[in-house]
């Protein structure tokens, strides 16, 4: 039997320091609470910071509409780099005196008359735990509802979106390498698939699978002179980085055959198999543009990038189809435009009937509520939603917005079970704050 200590008890323990889980964090803290924060990982920011996500995808909502108030406190735009950020978090954390624990992994939950009364967690000390009043699930994998017992789901047709292991390519001249991929774009008639632009800070390329790419024939150039593998093929995808002039961030390599996201030697697998792909894709970059001769590899991820593995039955389940008709909630605690985005598949079958007059579609309050656990709340890319209109949930900005209203709404449930939390009022209590809703 392991030996357990008394690591803390906090009225509000939240699991997964990334951006869900420290904007939940803050949020928390700002409504009075007592907050302790828990994180696997030596950082905060999870894929945003360890798994290198730079940029965010922006909520294409009108106006440039960000829903969360916390994020203009870390600066303008969706560009930035994944250590400035690591060390914005913190700061963010710090100011709002948040207590985080680093380098814990949660590995049990405690449940008693349907409420969570404490967890588990693995230290440099051995097992602990933690108890708490209210818990807010923001690993990611929704690995804490699972320990409690909640329903969960998985995938579509048990297959996950694939996984990544994305790393920062440093030494490239932008200038000449915007160049090329101008000259590239131009020739194909595809520019939007290879350009430059900004003096290079807006560069982008990429080259997936299916679909026309102006780059393709490069990639089937060096794939015959075996120079790349046919895996190298499957999704390229690079970006500029916010103050780094001679960095991209790489958006693969992607994996569509290891489909289960919550088995680790799936995961271990995008991690190794992963660094022999990087060392291949950074020769070819060497090799085939100009601009990268001296290029060389900065970073590897040190978490695999899961765009999707668990999500949890909640008080209510966005569905594509409320997704794709733009239905609005009076609980909505988050708003985006960002459209269905799966990775080597696609949504089949259905012809959405938009909003034109008032083009987003809502997240409730009530998604964000684990069903059967009256002190659990869930946010980030795991809460309760389908496999389609979760691909639209996972952005940062939204998972930032979904934090924040975990994190009103786990103060305001320190009094009542979650589920009788008014959602309407978490999100007035968002727009005193700053944020802003259409
Ligand atoms: C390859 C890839 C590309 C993407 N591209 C974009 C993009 O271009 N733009 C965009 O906006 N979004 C993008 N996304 C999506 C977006 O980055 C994520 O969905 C979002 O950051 C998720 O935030 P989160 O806080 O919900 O979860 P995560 O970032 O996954 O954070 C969960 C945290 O919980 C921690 N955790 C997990 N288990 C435990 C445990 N047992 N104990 C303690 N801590 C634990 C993790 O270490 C992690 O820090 C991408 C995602 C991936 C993977």
């Amino acid at each position: 039997m392991a030996e357990h200590s008394e690591l803390a008890w906090a009225e509000i323990v939240i699991c997964g320091g990334g951006v869900s889980g420290v904007f939940a964090a803050v949020a928390a803290r700002e409504s009075g609470a007592e907050v302790l924060l828990l994180e696997q990982q030596g950082c905060l920011g999870g894929s945003a910071v360890a798994g290198l996500v730079s940029p965010m995808m922006t909520s294409r909502l009108p106006g440039g509409v960000e829903n969360s108030y916390l994020a203009p406190r870390l600066g303008k735009g969706p560009a930035f780099d994944p250590a400035a950020m690591d060390l914005a978090l913190a700061a963010l954390c710090r100011e709002a005196r948040v207590r985080v624990c680093l380098n814990v992994a949660l590995c049990q939950a405690q449940v008693e008359n349907g409420r969570v009364v404490s967890v588990t967690v693995a230290t440099c000390r051995g097992l602990e735990t933690v108890s708490g009043r209210v818990f807010v699930d923001c690993t990611g994998d929704a690995l804490l509802s699972k320990l409690a017992g909640a329903q969960i789901f998985r995938g579509r047709n048990g297959v996950n979106q694939p996984m990544s292991l994305r790393y920062l390519m440093g030494g490239v001249d932008m200038a000449r390498f915007g160049a090329f991929l101008d000259q590239w774009g131009a020739a194909s008639g595809l520019p939007h698939t290879a350009r430059s632009g900004n003096g290079g800070q807006s560069l982008y390329a990429a080259v997936t699978a299916q679909g026309d790419w102006a780059l393709t024939p490069v990639f089937r150039q060096a794939v015959a002179a075996g120079d790349l593998m046919e895996e190298d093929c499957v999704y390229f995808q690079l970006f500029p980085v916010a103050g780094r002039p001679d960095a991209l961030a790489m958006n693969h390599p992607e994996f569509l055959d290891l489909p289960d996201a919550t088995d680790p030697f799936q995961r271990t697998e995008v991690l190794l198999r992963g660094r022999e792909a990087i060392a291949r894709q950074i020769a070819f970059c060497r090799k085939y543009f100009p601009g990268c001769e001296k290029a060389y590899l900065l970073q590897v991820a040190p978490m695999v990038g899961v765009r999707e593995s668990r999500r949890v039955d909640t008080e209510y389940l966005l569905t594509a189809r409320e997704l794709l008709d733009h239905t609005k909630f009076p609980d909505r605690v988050a708003q985006s435009n960002y459209p269905v985005d799966i990775h080597g598949g696609g949504l089949e079958g259905y012809t959405p009937h938009r909003d034109p007059e008032k083009p987003w579609f809502e997240v409730p309050y009530r998604c964000l509520v684990v069903k059967g656990l009256r002190n659990l709340l869930v946010a980030g890319r795991c809460v309760g939603a389908d496999f389609v209109a979760q691909s639209a949930i996972r952005i940062q900005p939204t998972c930032r917005a979904l934090g924040e209203a975990a994190g009103i709404a786990a103060a305001l449930a320190r009094d009542c079970p979650a589920a009788q939390v008014d959602g309407v009022q978490v999100g007035r209590i968002m727009e005193s704050r700053g944020a802003v809703f259409l």
